[in-house]
C-alpha cells in the first residue's frame, strides 16, 4: 500500500480552505498550530482571525503588552500557550533579528514548541521532512498498522515516530502532514469512525479484524481531582478588588481574591482565611451562588463558590479597578459574572 500517496490524493481532493492555508508564513502557521491544539476547528478559526487582525505579525506580537495577548485568549483556556507565543514573539524579535528558524533543531529550542509544532512549522512552511504526530496521527496509524503500544507512555512516542517516519513521501512533506491530520480528523474520527467509505480500509488491519474501537490504546485513566475555590467579591466605591495570579495554570490572569482547598470547607474556615488576609477581626460575608459553578479541566474538577462582603470599608489594599472589562480572567470569573455580575455590583 503506498499510504501516503493515498493520504496525498485524499488530501488533493479534501483540503478544507482554512485561513491559515493561504500562507506559508511561519508566524501565521505557528499561531494557528498554537490555538489549534486543545481546541474545536470552528473556535480556532474564530480566534486565529481575532488574533491575526490585532497582532497581524512577528513585530506587533513582540513589542505587545502580555495583559493584550491574555485579553485575547480569554475563552481559549491553557494560558500558558498564549504566555509562551508572546514570549517567543519577543525572542526571535529582539534575538533573532526577527528571523524566524526554519529547522525543526533551531524551532524545538523556542519556548511552548515541542515535537508537535517544530514539525508542523519546518514541513508545511520550510518543506522539511518531519512527520507531526498529533491526536489524529495517533489514532489513525495506531488503527491501520494495529500498533499496540499505549500512546499516552513516553516510550510509545519513539515507537510512532519511527512509523511515522517511513510513511512519509519522498516529496510535499507538508501537504502530507495536514492531510494524515484532516484525514484522522474527518474520517478516522475517535468515535465512529467512517471505515465503510474509507479509503484506507482494505489495508487498515483494525477494520479487517472489527477491532477498531480498541485503538489507540490507552493505559491510563487520568484521575481527576477536585478543587474547592472559595472567591470574595469586594466592591469599595464602586471598584472591583481583584488579583494577580502568580503561577499555576491561570498565571497573569486577574481574580477575585480566592480561598483553595482540596476539600470542601465551611464558612468559619473560609471567614478565617480571609478576616486573616484582610487584618480584619471577622469579615462580614454572605453566600451568592447556592450551588457551585463548575468549571472542568482535563485534570480536575473546580468547584467555586462565591461569598459576598460587607465590610469593605475596612479593606482597601489590594488592586481595585473600575472595570475589570480591561483585565484578562479565566473563563471560570466570566461564568460567574455572566450570572451574578449584575446583582452583585460588579463593574
Ligand atoms: Fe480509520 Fe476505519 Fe479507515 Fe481504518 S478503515 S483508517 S479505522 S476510518
Amino acid at each position: 500500500m503506498d499510504f501516503n500517496k493515498l493520504i496525498l490524493k485524499w488530501y488533493d481532493k479534501n483540503k478544507r480552505d482554512l485561513p491559515w492555508r493561504r500562507t506559508k508564513n511561519p508566524y501565521n502557521i505557528w499561531i494557528s498550530e498554537i490555538i489549534l491544539q486543545q481546541t474545536r476547528m470552528e473556535q480556532g478559526i474564530y480566534y486565529y482571525n481575532r488574533f491575526i487582525s490585532k497582532f497581524p505579525d512577528l513585530k506587533s506580537l513582540a513589542i505587545s503588552d502580555e495583559k493584550d495577548v491574555l485579553l485575547l485568549w480569554q475563552g481559549l483556556g491553557y494560558y500558558s500557550r498564549a504566555r509562551n507565543l508572546h514570549f517567543t514573539a519577543k525572542y526571535i524579535y529582539s534575538e533573532l533579528g526577527s528571523r524566524f528558524p526554519e529547522s525543526y533543531e533551531e524551532l524545538i529550542k523556542l519556548k511552548g514548541i515541542g515535537d508537535y509544532t517544530a514539525s508542523a512549522i519546518s514541513s508545511i512552511c520550510f518543506e522539511k521532512k518531519h512527520p507531526v504526530l498529533d491526536g489524529n496521527v495517533f489514532r489513525t496509524i495506531s488503527r491501520i498498522f494495529e500498533i499496540d503500544a499505549p500512546i499516552d507512555v513516553n516510550g510509545s512516542r519513539k515507537v510512532f515516530k519511527s512509523i511515522a517516519n517511513e510513511l512519509m513521501p519522498k516529496k510535499r512533506y507538508g501537504d502530507y502532514n495536514q492531510g494524515l491530520m484532516d484525514f484522522g480528523s474527518i474520517i478516522c474520527k475517535p468515535a465512529s469512525p467512517l471505515c465503510s467509505s474509507c479509503l484506507m480500509s482494505k489495508n487498515c488491519i483494525a477494520y479487517a479484524k472489527k477491532s477498531v474501537n480498541k485503538f489507540p490504546v490507552k493505559s491510563k485513566k487520568l484521575k481527576i481531582k477536585n478543587l474547592f475555590l472559595d472567591y470574595v467579591i469586594i466592591n469599595n466605591k464602586n471598584q472591583n478588588l481583584i488579583e494577580r495570579i502568580n503561577d499555576g495554570i491561570w498565571k497573569n490572569l486577574y481574580q477575585f481574591p480566592v480561598h483553595k482547598s482540596n476539600s470542601d470547607s465551611n464558612k468559619e474556615m473560609i471567614n478565617k482565611f480571609f478576616s486573616e488576609k484582610f487584618k480584619l477581626d471577622s469579615i462580614e460575608m454572605e453566600l451568592i451562588n447556592s450551588e457551585f459553578i463548575q468549571h472542568k479541566l482535563s485534570h480536575l474538577n473546580i468547584k467555586s463558590r462565591f461569598w459576598l462582603v460587607n465590610n469593605k470599608t475596612n479593606i482597601s489594599d489590594g488592586i481595585f479597578v473600575d472595570s475589570i472589562d480591561q483585565y484578562p480572567m479565566s473563563k471560570l470569573m466570566h461564568k460567574f459574572i455572566e450570572k451574578y455580575g449584575d446583582k452583585v455590583s460588579i463593574c
